[in-house]
């Protein structure tokens, strides 16, 4: 199978959240089948619930990256659903704190609407902490369904601010 061309977004809020995306992006370049091609800046955000923006709790931090891969969909999320929980990821509640969570993002230029997996993941075209650090990773990316990840980002630029 020829590699597709992906992109993962990882972020935490809980522990070394710096060295949390480090550790799963070297494991994602350990994996069989992913070749990891593009890292972007990380971005620092006010935690969000479903009741809107929570500064009670810890702050994320967030990023994105590239990759090329043989893997299917399914054997991709299994993949990322595993470095997740070496990372200490429970699942609690839906909006809650997390260590680590990994989201598929796209899968070259799959649409794709089934029981474990949403592609594109349809609710990166508003998440700030996806489209900024895309957008400073690759000005001319594009949300298949959304167009310009920079023209997303610029409407929400103000909610994640870049970290060194
Ligand atoms: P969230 O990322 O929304 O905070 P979780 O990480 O707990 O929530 O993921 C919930 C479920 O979302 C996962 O078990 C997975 O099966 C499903 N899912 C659907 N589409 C995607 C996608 N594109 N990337 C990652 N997970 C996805
Ligand atoms: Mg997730």
């Amino acid at each position: 199978m020829a590699a597709v061309r992906a992109v993962l977004a990882l972020g935490g809020n809980l522990g070394d959240r710096k060295a949390n995306i480090r550790s799963a992006i070297r494991a994602l370049k350990e994996t069989e089948g992913i070749k990891v091609v593009k890292k972007s800046p990380l971005v620092e955000s006010f935690a969000v619930t479903a009741a809107g923006v929570d500064q009670s709790r810890p702050n994320y931090l967030n990023g994105v990256v590239e990759i090329d891969t043989e893997l299917k969909p399914g054997a991709l999320l299994d993949v990322v659903r595993a470095i997740e929980k070496d990372h200490g990821r429970i699942r609690l509640e839906r909006w809650g704190s997390r260590t680590l969570d990994i989201d598929i993002i796209t899968y070259g230029s799959l649409i794709k609407d089934g029981k474990r997996l949403t592609l594109p993941h349809p609710r990166a075209f508003e998440r700030a902490f996806v489209t900024v650090p895309w957008s400073l990773m690759n000005p001319d990316a594009v949300l298949p369904g959304h167009g310009s990840v920079a023209a997303l980002a610029a409407e929400v630029r103000d909610q994640v601010w870049v970290v060194k």
